[in-house]
């Protein structure tokens, strides 16, 4: 089922692009295959479901999106804007959420609080800033955002329409 755009690397469980048009803004040419972005995609085999346990077993395969160096350099700034903008606040919400906990919470309570918070915050904040700026870099720059790029790609869409899947099945 492999097209002619990919090669597999069976060492490392993936599918490398031949071809050489960056996916993302569509003219640019790769440079470095380094610069190319892989994405995961499963593909489940078998399912148990019994009384005593749950067992699901998959195939799991990279598919490697050629990205030329412009687009990687948008990228890695987008990201770290995304993460300075995440970090103010994060410390923000820790900060008011530390206020609201001392007041209301047990001193446990509160750690835990604030704990949960301090983790979530971040992790949110950053995928949300980055979803926005990847929209704006599509507006301005006419650069796809990672994700929609994948969808899009020939090679992908054929293994989603063969029961592939980005998320890995749970069981
Ligand atoms: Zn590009």
């Amino acid at each position: 089922m492999i097209n002619s755009t990919h090669k597999l690397n069976e060492a490392k469980k993936r599918l490398e692009p031949v071809d050489c048009t960056c996916i993302f803004c569509g003219k640019g040419q790769v440079d470095n295959p380094q610069d190319n972005i892989y994405v995961s995609l499963y593909r489940e085999i078998k399912r148990e479901d019994t009384i005593l346990h749950k067992k699901v077993t998959y195939k799991q395969i990279k598919v490697g999106l050629t990205r030329c160096p412009k687009c990687k350099q948008m990228h890695r700034k987008e990201k770290t804007k995304a993460i300075l903008f995440a970090i103010p606040i994060t410390l923000l919400v820790v900060f008011v959420s530390y206020g609201i906990a001392v007041e209301f919470l047990s001193k446990m309570g509160g750690f835990f609080l604030v704990g949960t918070i301090g983790i979530i915050v971040p992790i949110l904040s950053y995928f949300i800033i980055y979803h926005g700026l990847e929209k704006k870099l599509y507006e301005t720059e006419h650069i796809l955002p990672e994700k929609e790029a994948a969808i899009q790609y020939g090679i992908v869409k054929e293994l989603i329409d063969n029961g592939w899947s980005f998320n890995a099945p749970v069981a």
